[in-house]
């Protein structure tokens, strides 16, 4: 089955072309089954005067990039390109967009509508432009996304997979804030979660890595990329995470504050000058990391913190601290922990941020392998750092969103097909 996933930003379209090979998926029992990717590109600045398009071949471990620099008015022309290159002479892998079977979409905010993905149809796309005001800089490109395949592909079945999809399971006691009740029912305040397919397909990896069912595991999944969450899973099923009804809340982030006490608004906006929609600005985009000390970059960080640096010194700390405190957490919700997995940017290529956040936990029965921790440096591939000591497993597996998409697309159009 091949599969074609797309994720639709307000001003960039990523997309990728898999090649499902084993089409008997289970997601249920987590047969891993044999994939790979043909192709994959990204479409940026659609609407601007200079357009680019980034689009590499597959074949195995090579890759043949190839670049175009023209005005892109819309996603329409956007689709278009992307669809030209997986069907190009030189730089195609598909001899005819007949060959795709499915197309998958990643959607930002399902609300409470949407516990598993689904198969798009009107009332979807409707249910998907009511949760414009929860993501109204992610949903509408989302649908324009959707929109712009089905008029290109008109007979190529589309499902939205949401990011919210696998925290429906929080109880409610979780994703309450505690505010007048009237707020959730009239204005649907609560928490959300985002990051959801990446926690699902660490937790289902670890399942198989583990060597066990998922449904008899408790996780502690810790997402650590640009954007950062951690998600407390109880045999298989999310009950609790970091990020609420923004991507804005839980840890500190990049660019991001994380959790920050709600009065600092109000006193920030008395007494900067700023007004509301700069001061989310600020939240958003110059805080965390960036705000503490101008990087935002680990790497970066790392780097200012070899040559003393103190303000880079004290993100660090924050940061893993902070990471740290929500570990504490998940694990007094959990009650026992199986294990704990790091994963995205940071998550996977970061030692020292694993150390630290990992230091002194050994009252928890939390034991990182040093030696463990640094032998996978610089290679993609899911490993094991805990110590032979440890009652809980601490485990890098590498995130693949698009590979989970794909796998919740063939799922369902094998379910449609029976
Ligand atoms: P992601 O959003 O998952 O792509 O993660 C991006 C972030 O991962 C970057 O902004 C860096 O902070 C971080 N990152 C990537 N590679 C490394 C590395 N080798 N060491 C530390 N941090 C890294």
């Amino acid at each position: 089955m091949i599969v074609l996933i797309i994720n639709a930003g307000s001003s960039s379209l990523k997309y990728q072309l898999l090649n499902m090979v084993n089409s008997s998926v289970d997601i249920v029992n987590n047969a891993v089954e044999t994939d790979s990717v043909m192709a994959s590109g990204i479409v940026e600045r659609i609407g601007e005067p200079q357009g680019k398009l980034t689009h590499k071949k597959i074949s195995g471990k090579d890759n043949t990039k190839f670049v175009k620099e023209q005005e892109i008015k819309d996603h329409g022309i956007a689709m278009h390109l992307a669809v030209a290159m997986l069907t190009d002479k030189a730089a195609g892998v598909i001899n005819s967009i007949n060959e795709i079977d499915a197309i998958g979409h990643r959607v930002v905010q399902g609300g409470e509508k949407f516990n598993s993905s689904i198969l798009i149809d009107h009332s979807v796309k409707k249910a998907i432009r009511a949760n414009y005001p929860l993501a109204p800089l992610h949903n509408p490109p989302n649908l324009t996304g959707i929109e712009v395949a089905e008029s290109l592909f008109p007979s190529i079945p589309n499902i939205a997979v949401f990011d919210t999809e696998f925290h429906q399971t929080i109880p409610q006691k979780a994703f309450m804030y505690a505010l007048p009740y009237e707020f959730y029912e009239q204005f649907r305040v609560r928490r959300y979660g985002f990051h959801g397919t990446s926690h699902k397909f660490v937790s289902n990896s670890a399942a198989v890595l583990m060597k066990s069912k998922k449904d008899k595991l408790n996780l502690i999944t810790v997402h650590l990329g640009n954007g950062c969450s951690i998600c407390a899973i109880e045999k298989g099923r999310c009950v609790d995470t970091s990020m609420g009804m923004t991507p804005l809340a839980g840890v500190m982030m990049g660019t991001r504050t994380g959790d920050i006490d709600p009065a600092i608004q109000k006193y920030l906006l008395d007494y900067t000058g700023f007004n509301a929609e700069e001061l989310d600005n600020v939240f958003n985009k110059k805080s965390g990391l960036k705000g503490i000390c101008g990087m935002n970059d680990m790497r970066d960080i790392h780097a200012a913190v070899n040559t003393g640096n103190e303000l880079a010194k004290l993100a660090l700390e924050m940061f893993t601290y902070q990471i740290k405190k929500y570990i504490g957490a998940y694990f007094a919700v959990l009650g026992h922990v199986d294990g704990i997995i790091f994963t995205a940017g940071i998550g996977e290529n970061d030692t020292i941020a694993r150390e630290m956040i990992c230091s002194n936990l050994t009252g928890l029965g939390i034991e990182l392998d040093p030696v463990k921790n640094r032998e996978g440096e610089g290679i993609s591939e899911s490993r094991a750092i805990h110590s032979e000591s440890s009652s809980v497993e601490i485990w890098v597996i590498p995130t693949n969103e698009e590979l989970q998409i794909a796998r919740e697309v063939t799922h369902i159009i094998k379910k449609t097909q029976k």
